[in-house]
């Protein structure tokens, strides 16, 4: 009912009068969830089906077909805090940068390629090294898929921690296959095959225990057996035959994004299909721009980018969100045509997005007031300074409550943040703000996740349209 917007007691009645009886407590199965859902015209998705949708989002179209190439693997590296990731990143690539690049200056892109021989040829594997979990968490939500195969760093001498299993989950239900380094295996204290254990616990069976996780000892502050590692990414890599069309314009996913102060907007761009090139009419998210210029992950400037490749690049009108996908265009005129359509489609989705969620604001309370269903109003309370606080809060004790309780769960000096309106969507509750200002984001999240944010700077005025809304008399416009 929460998720639809929609009384408990209407999804009560319209089951009962199709000859389910169930009450408030109860849970539904699936199938009746899904018939209930779609009635009200949202459409249900398992975690599988959803996966399936992920998987088919890879950026191949029908034409690709014919001009297929392989192409290098993708990495993310997943872990625990403190488990290595960094140090094995760090090592991966001093380990096989050749030696006269050695003093080279590596700029940090959020991705980066290292050279490998294989199987008789030079081959190349990329790693993102944005804070791989985060990334590939946010962009996953967002449907988008960047990565081809995840390392799942674990600690030797620490085991299966919280994040290790969040990691495990992320993969599987991405369907990313997954290799497993058994990290810092030089402290005299690991204990590798205690890990193996700990990780078939979780679904993961080593190869050499007959299963099909592939899982390497490694220590990444040493440098030992990282060979072996890269070895197994390739062999991984062969498996899936990744593979795209670089005789196309370049398609794929915005990396990470900033305003540089002297560059103007810079993005890093993963090429996941076709060959990006300088001069390219671009689109990413709603992102209008032309490619002025851009920087490999070695600092150098290059002319085009094909695909598993990823590059810095200047000449976007605005940021652009780290997961938006980008494509190229003929012309300036057709990316033009795109960006608009695309600010235009972005805006009504978060717009339904604001309307369908758990929308709390003063004026719903109020309705629900009017129709004697709210109970408790909650409040998250900022203001300038402690005294005001102090004074909001016995001014608001003052209210009648007979009928409403008025619940504070935070009250405190400061601007209104973004963490701010987590909380508030999390717990249904509106905030307060009294003399004081918002956060840079808080505005975005709230309008992003259906948080009303009320300011004031006269107290009366905030009593008099809290008690408004309680007593079910504020207007709906406001
Ligand atoms: P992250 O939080 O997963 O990125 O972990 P870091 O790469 O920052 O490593 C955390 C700590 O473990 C650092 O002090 C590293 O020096 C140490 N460390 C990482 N890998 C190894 C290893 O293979 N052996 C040992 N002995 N220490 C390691």
């Amino acid at each position: 009912a929460q998720r639809l917007n929609t009384p408990e007691t209407d999804i009560i009645r319209s089951l009962f009068f199709k000859g389910i009886p169930v009450n408030i407590t109860q849970t539904l199965d699936l199938e009746t969830a899904k018939m209930v859902a779609e009635e009200l015209e949202v459409i249900v998705e398992t975690p599988e089906e959803t996966s399936a949708a992920v998987k088919e989002t890879e950026m191949l179209d029908a034409d690709d077909l014919e001009n297929l190439q392989l192409r290098p693997p993708v990495v993310t590296i997943m872990g625990h805090v403190d488990h290595g990731k960094t140090t094995l990143l760090d090592s991966i690539r001093k380990s096989t940068v050749a030696s006269g690049e050695a003093g080279g200056i590596t700029q940090h892109i959020g991705a980066y390629h290292v050279d490998v021989e294989h199987a008789g040829k030079q081959q190349q594997i990329v790693f993102l090294d944005t804070p791989g979990h985060e990334a590939f968490t946010a962009m996953r939500a967002r449907g988008t898929r960047v990565t081809d195969i995840a390392i799942l760093v674990v600690a030797a001498d620490d085991g299966v921690q919280p994040q290790t299993k969040e990691a495990i989950s992320h993969a599987k239900a991405a369907q990313v296959p997954l290799i497993v380094a058994i990290n810092k295996v030089d402290k005299p204290d690991s204990n590798p095959d205690r890990i193996k254990q700990e990780l078939t616990e979780q679904g993961l069976v080593p190869e050499d225990w007959g299963g099909d996780t592939t899982m390497v000892n490694v220590s990444a502050l040493k440098g030992d057996n990282l060979d072996e590692l890269l070895e197994m990414i390739l062999l991984v890599a062969e498996v899936e035959e990744l593979s795209a069309n670089p005789n196309r314009p370049a398609k794929g996913t915005v990396i990470e994004a900033n305003l540089d102060r002297n560059r103007g907007p810079v993005a890093t761009l993963l090429v996941q299909n076709g060959t990006l090139r300088v001069g390219d009419s671009i689109v990413a998210g709603s992102v209008l721009g032309k490619v002025r210029a851009m920087v490999d992950d070695m600092g150098e400037k290059v002319e085009e980018a094909t695909p598993s490749f990823a590059v810095e690049i200047l000449g976007l009108n605005d940021v652009p969100e780290a997961g938006d996908e980008f494509d190229i265009y003929p012309s300036e005129r057709e990316a033009r045509v795109v960006a608009d359509q695309r600010a235009i489609e972005q805006r009504d989705t978060r717009l339904l997005q604001s309307l369908s969620s758990r929308r709390i604001s003063l004026s719903t309370i109020s309705a629900q007031a009017q129709e004697g269903e709210l109970k408790e109003l909650n409040l998250i309370i900022k203001a300038d300074v402690q005294g005001s606080v102090e004074a909001i809060l016995g001014s608001l004790a003052q209210l009648p409550q007979n009928e409403v309780q008025i619940r504070t769960l935070l009250a405190s000096p400061g601007e209104v943040t973004e963490t701010d309106v987590d909380l508030a969507a999390a717990s249904g509750a509106v905030i307060i703000g009294f003399n004081t200002t918002l956060a840079s984001g808080a505005r975005q999240a709230a309008d992003r996740e259906g948080v009303d944010i009320r300011q004031y700077n006269i107290i009366y005025k905030l009593l008099d349209e809290i008690q408004g809304a309680m007593e079910g008399l504020l207007d709906p416009e406001e």
